[in-house]
């Protein structure tokens, strides 16, 4: 019964987390335009960044920069949408990946490629070791990009649904760790946005944050694929929060989120009918 009750915190830590978050975090955000240049700091992924992805500046005090949506695309004729998804595998998972438990989803992958959907992949480092073959795949397809959820998926602002916390002086070094896992794969389209586990944060870790020159990014609509168990209903709350500019989080991960492909594969054509475009993150913050 113990067993279960941490199992299941750590699984709504790892993506129910990210389908209840949005819009509770009374923190303060940095909508404003994007700020060209290379991020800074030794942990900065620079290549990346200076040769396209923007950044934001950061935000009062030196804080990592956050990112939630396009700004200014509300009511204009620029149709646009990024769908991103978490790649999400706790650091203590191993043993349940070999036991057979599935992280990844390339089903979805597949989907996405035969769509031609461009999107932004959120990969924690333990996935990247986990699937390198994969990670690798998707980081050198152009259709995508990689972005950071960290090396452990562990909470890096507490209380984070459960999520064993990050102390402060190795937040950093988790990030860090996993540019390190994600490039070891040979994936090269990374770029240097973060998306803090369960979308939780606070001011030390975004400071914490800011020597790794990353802006984090969060999102304005929330998908609810963890854990549902129907697609429809995924792919209705979508087609209802999306407006121009709008950043949707979903999941890469069958385990804890089965339905998400087949959601997807009724959100885009639905979307396209609409006239949206989609794009990675990378071109959203661009504006
Ligand atoms: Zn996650």
């Amino acid at each position: 019964m113990i067993a279960l009750t941490v199992l299941s915190g750590v699984l709504a830590g790892c993506a129910g987390s990210e389908a209840t978050r949005a819009g509770n975090t009374a923190l303060p955000t940095v909508s404003g335009g994007p700020a060209t240049g290379p991020a800074t700091g030794p942990a900065s992924p620079s290549r990346a960044s200076e040769s396209g992805p923007p950044v934001l500046a950061p935000g009062p005090g030196g804080l990592t920069p956050v990112f939630e949506r396009r700004a200014d695309a509300s009511g204009s004729r620029n149709k646009v949408v990024a769908l991103t998804f978490d790649a999400d595998m706790t650091a203590d998972q191993g043993p349940r990946a070999a036991a057979g438990e599935r992280f990844d989803n390339p089903g979805l992958i597949a989907s996405l490629r035969r769509m031609k959907v461009p999107s932004t992949v959120f990969m924690t480092g333990r996935w990247a070791q986990e699937y390198p073959a994969q990670a690798r795949s998707i980081g050198t397809d152009p259709l995508f990009e990689i972005a950071n959820h960290s090396y452990s998926h562990y909470a890096f602002s507490s209380p984070c649904y459960g999520l064993p916390t990050v102390a402060e002086a190795g937040m950093r070094g988790d990030v860090e760790r996993a540019f390190t896992a994600i490039r070891k794969t040979g994936a090269r389209n990374l770029v240097p946005y973060f998306r803090f586990p369960g979308g939780c944060y606070d001011d030390a870790s975004l400071k914490a944050l800011a020597p790794t020159g990353v802006t984090a990014v969060q999102w304005d609509v929330v998908s609810g694929d963890a854990f549902a168990t129907d697609a429809d209903a995924v792919a209705e709350q979508v087609l209802d929060g999306v407006e121009p500019g709008s950043l949707v989080v979903m999941h890469c991960t069958r385990s804890a989120a089965p339905v998400t492909d087949e959601a997807v594969r009724r959100i885009v054509p639905e979307l396209r009918e609409r006239g949206y475009r989609f794009v990675k993150v990378s071109e959203l913050m661009r504006g």
